[in-house]
């Protein structure tokens, strides 16, 4: 093996040497990778397998459609179907928000099947086949409390978590009192203290998408900082982009994993994001992530976190079957490594 360390000390304990049985290429091998985040109304979703993303969680779409898709395709998809939100609530009237991927909620009451219902709007996404429900609280306009509750009751009586878009001045702290599971993005509008963190951290999921505030210095640096403080009190983060809000690759994207490591992540870390099967307990069975070749270094052999993050942005997505351990190397690795398994 052409570095010393074993792949393990750099990319996880997931990380193995492989060889193509079909092509013969030699490269790494890491579990499926994962965009916690996407809307595949606004992108040509099929294209994601070719960029290294083997499945997408969507957050924000027609549950019609996304109940109809192909099962067993790539990429494969979980989805929370529509939005909930408030009368007149974000993202109602958005030009990328058409009606049916938006549910107002004008009734509190825990009752399936009232107009305008939160519990009717829940058990909707149920029956077309959510694995999460997605709920808005943003300052302009939040949905009300008592239709929050009935949301989250509904939902985890049915066995499914609950990931809100958080937006504005305390909404944050009203995820948390009102037991959400996920944020659908690191709090960017303000910073969080540590107190919230702390209790963020115990109990939620916390979805990178740092990218889409490459434009935007402020919510870039208030969403590095919470991420940072997240992680440090032992938060779990996933990788997630928000695939349709604006001009992102149609892939694993690079800039994604930088800001991952700009908060504090280390390359383990985005690897863990990368291949975290939430909201499902495992990942795909059927297929692996293969980076060619070997993992990058600095031109002195020391570790590059920046050259290993821009690497993993090249993966491709292989059937398991096509990858054969590579035989060499694991003598390599046995000879160097402790029995830590
Ligand atoms: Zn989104």
């Amino acid at each position: 093996m052409p570095h010393p360390e074993p792949l393990r000390a750099l990319l996880g304990p997931d990380a193995a040497a492989v060889r193509r049985a079909l092509t013969d290429e030699a490269g790494v091998s890491l579990p499926a990778f994962v965009d916690h985040h996407v809307h595949l109304h606004l992108v040509d979703g099929e294209r994601l397998p070719l960029g290294g993303v083997a499945a997408v969680v969507d957050l924000g779409g027609d549950p019609a459609i996304l109940a109809g898709r192909a099962a067993g395709t790539l990429p494969q998809v979980t989805y929370a179907g529509a939005f909930l939100t408030t009368l007149g609530g974000y993202p109602a009237g958005r030009e990328w928000a058409p009606p049916a991927i938006v549910r107002q909620i004008t009734d509190a009451s825990p009752q399936i099947g009232r107009p305008g219902g939160a519990a009717t709007a829940v058990d909707e996404q149920r029956l077309a086949g959510a694995s999460v429900i997605k709920v808005v609280l943003h300052h302009d306009r939040p949905l009300p409390e008592d239709a929050v509750a009935t949301i989250v009751e509904t939902a985890h009586a049915a066995g499914l978590p609950v990931v809100a878009h958080v937006e504005g001045e305390g909404m944050t702290r009203r995820a948390l009192d009102a037991g959400i599971d996920a944020l659908a993005h690191t709090p960017f509008t303000e910073r969080l203290d540590e107190a919230l963190v702390a209790r963020a951290a115990a109990a939620q999921v916390w979805i990178s998408t740092l990218d889409i505030h490459r434009d935007d210095e402020q919510a870039a640096d208030v969403a590095r900082e919470n991420l940072r403080a997240f992680r440090a009190a032992g938060g779990r983060v996933v990788y997630g982009t928000d695939l349709g809000n604006g001009d992102l690759p149609l892939g694993v994207n690079p800039r994604e994993l930088r800001a991952l490591l700009a908060a504090g992540c280390d390359v383990p870390a985005l690897v863990a994001a990368l291949t975290d099967p939430w909201p499902g307990a495992a990942p795909l069975p059927e297929v692996r992530t293969f980076l060619r070749g070997q993992p990058p270094r600095a031109a002195d052999g020391a570790d590059d976190p920046t050259a290993l993050a821009d690497w993993l942005a090249t993966a491709s997505v292989v059937p398991g079957e096509d990858l054969l351990p590579d035989l060499d190397d694991e003598a390599g690795n046995a000879d160097s490594e402790d029995d830590d398994d």
